[in-house]
């Protein structure tokens, strides 16, 4: 009986230690860069399980290729207040240093206004905004919906006081709080209806998505932004973040909360991939990614940095 018993218990060892060193190596380093991309790990950790996209999996290799397949980037903390997915609201203005640094006339750039009008010829816009906004146009040329026009665009901290000043609080935002001192923001018209009810005002809460652009302030979400349902009101924040926050139904302020609390997220659109992860960035913060992967980092004018690999 007491022999049954230890014989047993040798077959009980040996199978979970078969279970536990056969196919373990394979898996741990598959389970390992889940977690990664789960949580989006920056450098210190992430340097023992990188480099698994060249389909070698034994222990010897896969820190060889960390090594070779990684690249350390430096994230300083003025990039938390730079690129194209910053938050701006009541409690995070804009700082001298988010204004995009390509804005133009675009009265003076008619190679860019072809197909849409301009309010007056003071209009400045983000160059590579306004590019964008041209292939949207022609993208809604297609569909007979063209009759767009531009009533704003970037406006300096003076022109934003200035209307504030004549406007008042219930129509204009204090200088520094709105969206429109980035350069990244316009007021799109029609030269036929309200936006409410224009072709081009439902056109574009269909398919700005498409090209980067989101409707920032919706109609069910004004106690999100805290700011009135504005159907003219369009914010570049670029691919594929559009994308997501229209299938998700996210505002901008959701978006950026989401990412915080999840680090990270992966999704596809028109069949290119994309990983966008969330990094706080605390004084001067060392990333560590894939190599050989194109990737965009903007701030998000709070505390972190998005990174969006394709
Ligand atoms: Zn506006």
């Amino acid at each position: 009986m007491k022999k049954w018993g230890f014989f047993v218990m040798i077959i009980l060892l040996l199978g979970v230690g078969f279970r536990y060193f056969g196919p373990s190596s394979q898996q741990e380093n598959k389970l390992m860069n889940e977690q990664r991309l789960v949580r989006g790990e920056t450098a210190t950790n992430s340097e023992s399980n990188t480099g698994s996209n060249t389909g070698s999996n034994t222990e010897s290799n896969t820190n060889k290729n960390s090594a070779a397949n990684t690249v350390s980037i430096d994230i300083t903390e003025d990039q938390v207040y730079q690129g194209d997915l910053l938050l701006v609201n009541k409690e995070y203005p804009v700082r001298e240093e988010s204004v995009k640094a390509d804005i133009v006339n675009l009265f003076e750039q008619k190679d860019l206004v072809q197909g849409y009008g301009l309010l007056d010829t003071n209009i400045r816009l983000s160059k590579s905004v306004a590019q964008t906004f041209l292939k949207m146009i022609e993208d809604a040329k297609g569909d007979k919906v063209n009759n767009f026009l531009i009533s704003s665009g970037y406006r300096d901290f003076e022109e934003q006081d200035g209307l504030y000043q004549q406007k008042g609080s219930d129509y204009a935002l204090p200088a520094g709080y709105s969206e429109h001192n980035l350069g990244l923001s316009l007021d799109i018209g029609s030269t036929e209806a309200e936006m409410s009810t224009a072709s081009e005002g439902k056109w574009l809460k269909e398919n700005a998505w498409k090209h980067g652009f989101i409707l920032r302030y919706p109609e069910d979400k004004t106690a999100i932004t805290g700011i009135q349902y504005e159907p003219w009101h369009f914010r570049y924040v670029g691919m594929p973040h559009s994308a997501i926050m229209q299938e998700r139904g996210f505002t901008l302020e959701e978006y950026v909360d989401f990412l915080r609390d999840n680090q990270s997220l992966l999704t596809e659109v028109d069949g290119k991939y994309y990983e966008v992860t969330y990094h706080p960035v605390s004084d001067d913060t060392a990333i560590e990614l894939p190599a050989g992967r194109k990737y965009e980092i903007s701030g998000n004018n709070i505390d972190g940095v998005i990174i969006t690999m394709e």
